[in-house]
């Protein structure tokens, strides 16, 4: 097995588990951008083969760390694209953001069975990576915890069956807050998220409420589901990840908690279950579950996510681009926090052009990302 992002949040959950039943696996390479300290001991401690540092200026630091090891060192794309294709029979994908979408998608080509955690690529180019993922013959795993969820609810249950797939989002850490209070928050303030420990991109999505829409357009393209089949309820408790509405009025609910090492050990197992003893969930301790909808005016980036998925062609690259940039520029304390969703409505609406066009290859995927990116960064002053 291979790790690509295995210094986050993501690969760590995932090495924890693997270093449960060390004999089980056998670690082919392991991959992470800058921190080439961590990366370093987790190749060593999992006797991995490779371990890749995306950021050239880090090869030396890992190089060092490495000294003796035997592990091979290497940094930079071709490096990071040859460790996704080293043959492998299973790859967990948790870079962040459209920076996956390259390494991802050589070994979907490879036809290793991938456990998909970095959703961006399916928001960013679903069509085409569905299409990868079907050419390949390859095994799709959902490590999102909705879509792991909706996965195993609807395992056995023939698509025309199913009504309505209902992904549950948290809320975040501004669910109880009003519009004034949240024009005002710090990054600080919505890296605290209520339930789930994550790496800060997916955490900002999850307080803008964004992170929901990505996941709208990314069930859309795993289940090929219709954009009037997907739906969100808000769920403060986090454990009921996805709900499954059959048309004869039958609700399938997944549980679990909010802890992504169970959705990670269902694509290690799968079709099998993994012994995860410490995430048995006590319902009798978390007593009370409850459901809402979500606030159009307070979370506006769900909606621009449903017009999206509406719109279909380039929308999502477009969507994807621009709310990274808006991310990075609000950790970065240059964006206020509605304004993020702000400058991803800004983009969209001048990019119309981007959005029509019907790209066929990566490259022209990625081009359409980077114009998006530039006119992202364009606006974000005004809109700032
Ligand atoms: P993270 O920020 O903790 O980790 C990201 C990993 O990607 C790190 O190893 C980092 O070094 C690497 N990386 C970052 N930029 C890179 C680049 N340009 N090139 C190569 N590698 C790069 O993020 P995370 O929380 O682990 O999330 C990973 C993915 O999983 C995201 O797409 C996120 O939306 C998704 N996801 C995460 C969670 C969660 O609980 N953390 C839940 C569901 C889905
Ligand atoms: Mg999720």
């Amino acid at each position: 097995m291979t790790v690509l992002g295995a210094t986050g949040s993501i690969g760590e959950s995932t090495l924890d588990l693997v270093g449960r039943d060390p004999d089980a696996y056998e670690v082919i390479a392991l991959t992470g951008c800058k921190n080439a300290t961590r990366l370093a001991e987790l190749a060593i401690k999992h006797r991995a083969k490779l371990a890749v540092v995306a950021d050239p200026d880090c090869y030396a630091d890992l190089q060092e760390a490495l000294v003796g090891s035997g592990i091979a060192a290497a940094s930079g794309e071709k490096a990071l694209l040859e460790a996704a294709s080293r043959p492998a029979d299973w790859i967990m994908a948790a870079i962040v953001g459209a920076a996956g979408l390259k390494p991802t998608l050589r070994a979907v080509k490879q036809g290793t069975a991938t456990a998909l955690a970095n959703k961006e690529c399916l928001v960013s180019a679903g069509a085409l990576f569905m299409d990868e993922v079907a050419r390949h013959d390859t095994t799709l795993l959902p490590v999102d915890s909705e879509h792991s969820a909706a996965l195993q609810a609807m395992t056995g249950t023939p698509p025309e069956s199913i009504d309505r797939v209902c992904l549950t989002a948290s809320g975040g850490p501004f669910r109880t807050w009003d519009l004034q209070q949240m024009a005002d928050a710090e990054p600080a303030q919505a890296l605290k998220h209520p339930n789930w420990s994550m790496g800060a991109k997916v955490t900002i999505d999850s307080a803008t409420l964004m992170n929901k829409g990505l996941e709208l357009l990314e069930a859309h393209h795993l289940f090929a589901l219709a954009p009037k089949k997907l739906d969100v309820l808000v769920h403060p408790q986090s454990i009921v990840h996805c709900l499954v509405y059959m048309r004869d009025g039958a609700v399938l609910a997944q549980m679990s908690c909010p802890d992504m090492r169970t959705p990670i050990a269902y694509s290690l197992a799968w079709p099998n279950r993994m012994n995860v003893p410490d995430m048995r969930l006590d319902l009798a301790k978390v007593g009370t579950l409850t459901f809402e909808s979500p606030d159009p005016e307070k979370f506006p980036a769900l909606r621009l996510a449903k017009e999206v998925l509406a719109a279909g062609g380039s929308a999502g690259t477009v969507l994807n681009a621009a709310n990274e940039v808006a991310v990075e520029a609000f950790l970065d304390n240059r964006l206020g926090f509605l304004a993020i969703a702000g400058l991803v409505e800004t983009t969209l609406a001048g990019s119309p052009d981007l959005i029509a066009l019907s790209p066929q290859t990566v490259g022209e995927i990625l081009e359409i990302d980077e114009e998006a990116r530039r006119r992202a960064r364009v606006s974000l002053p005004r809109i700032a």
